[in-house]
């Protein structure tokens, strides 16, 4: 079995595997070819940890596994990343532990990948404003991936906590892009494509903000209580998302869902529309909303891609059990 070491994980996977990998598993879990677990998380009742597990299983690509990991407030203190999380691959003939794989990069890039790929397939072509709601860790890797799927000339950015846009600044001077910091009814006047990536557990952003045509990609909430945009947006929006089981219960849709507004049958798997089996945005002044719940199958796709380029680059350890 092998071991891929967090650490030389960012110079052996690029946001084209990532999107390749996610875009793929998408489209396997809508054909039937593959399904996520039950998730399990737990508080630990020590250090005031999070921890949990997502597998799942890929018929078409063989990606048997799962991630294990959680959130540890009280890392930052000690310089670590409050997200650890490390992926166990599996062979899918025999049950042997085929690999350990660090997984703390490969959450910030599958994330991405899937906003990225909601993007792609959702977003209008002529889409030139990119909005950001969040500044946190993962908006950077977010940004990134976006700005690989449309022509974007600028960015708009909002965050709760202001000191942290200049995370967004940076992000954007790097690839090439102004940035400008926006109120929210601004930022939604201005925006084509808005992501949100915030932990907040209240509304952010308003149906009134948005305007029609755009398109906005939820992926923050990832918990039962979580919740970026306003319920009656989600009514408003034609809805896609990962997993739908994922969705009503522990994504954006949730409250939605809740208040009666819509049901499930009111959204759609983005791999039915990357498959061709349902359609995507239907005109240029429909409202598309992508939520991005995170699957274990992303964890799974990206941790074989980057498996396969560790061996490939001669980077991965070998043990023998
Ligand atoms: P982070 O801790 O680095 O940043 C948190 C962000 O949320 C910051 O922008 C912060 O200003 C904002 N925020 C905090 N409290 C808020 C509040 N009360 N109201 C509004 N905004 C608030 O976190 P991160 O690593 O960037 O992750 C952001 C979110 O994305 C988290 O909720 C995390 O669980 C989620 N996430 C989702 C997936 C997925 O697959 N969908 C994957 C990874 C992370």
């Amino acid at each position: 079995m092998h071991i891929i070491a967090e650490n030389i994980i960012p110079e052996l996977i690029d946001r084209a595997a990532a999107f390749e990998a996610v875009e793929a598993v998408f489209a396997a879990m809508a054909r039937g070819d593959a399904r996520n677990f039950p998730v399990i998380r737990e508080e630990l009742g020590h250090a005031d940890a999070l921890y949990g597990f997502k597998s799942g299983f890929d018929k078409a690509g063989l990606a048997l596994g799962l991630k294990s990991g959680g959130y540890w407030p009280g890392n930052e203190a000690k310089g670590l990343t409050n997200h650890q999380s490390t992926v166990f691959l599996f062979d899918a003939d025999t049950g042997r532990l085929k690999a350990v794989v660090g997984g703390n990069y490969l959450t910030a890039i599958r994330t991405a990948a899937a906003s990225a790929v909601s993007i792609r397939h959702l977003a209008r072509e002529d889409s030139r404003v990119l909005g950001m709601i969040g500044a946190g860790h993962q908006s950077a890797f977010q940004m990134r991936a976006a700005c690989e799927q449309r022509d974007f000339e600028r960015v708009v950015g909002w965050n709760f906590h202001p000191e942290m846009l200049s995370r967004l600044a940076e992000t954007a001077a790097e690839i090439g892009l102004p940035f400008e910091e926006a109120g929210l009814d601004d930022l939604g006047a201005q925006a084509d494509v808005i992501i949100t990536i915030t932990s907040s557990f209240s509304p952010i952003l308003k149906a009134a903000q948005v305007r029609p045509g755009t398109h906005i990609a939820c992926m923050g909430t990832d918990t039962v209580g979580k919740q970026e945009v306003e319920a009656e947006l989600v009514a408003r929006a034609r809805l896609f998302t990962d997993e739908v089981a994922q969705s009503v219960t522990l994504g954006e849709c949730q409250h939605a869902v809740a208040a009666g507004m819509i049901s499930q049958d009111d959204i759609t798997e983005i791999g039915a529309v990357i498959n061709g089996a349902a359609p995507g945005r239907q005109s240029d002044d429909q409202i598309t909303l992508f939520d991005g719940t995170g699957v274990g199958l992303q964890d799974l796709a990206v941790a074989e891609a980057a498996l396969k380029l560790a061996i490939e680059a001669g980077k991965a350890v070998e043990v023998t059990l």
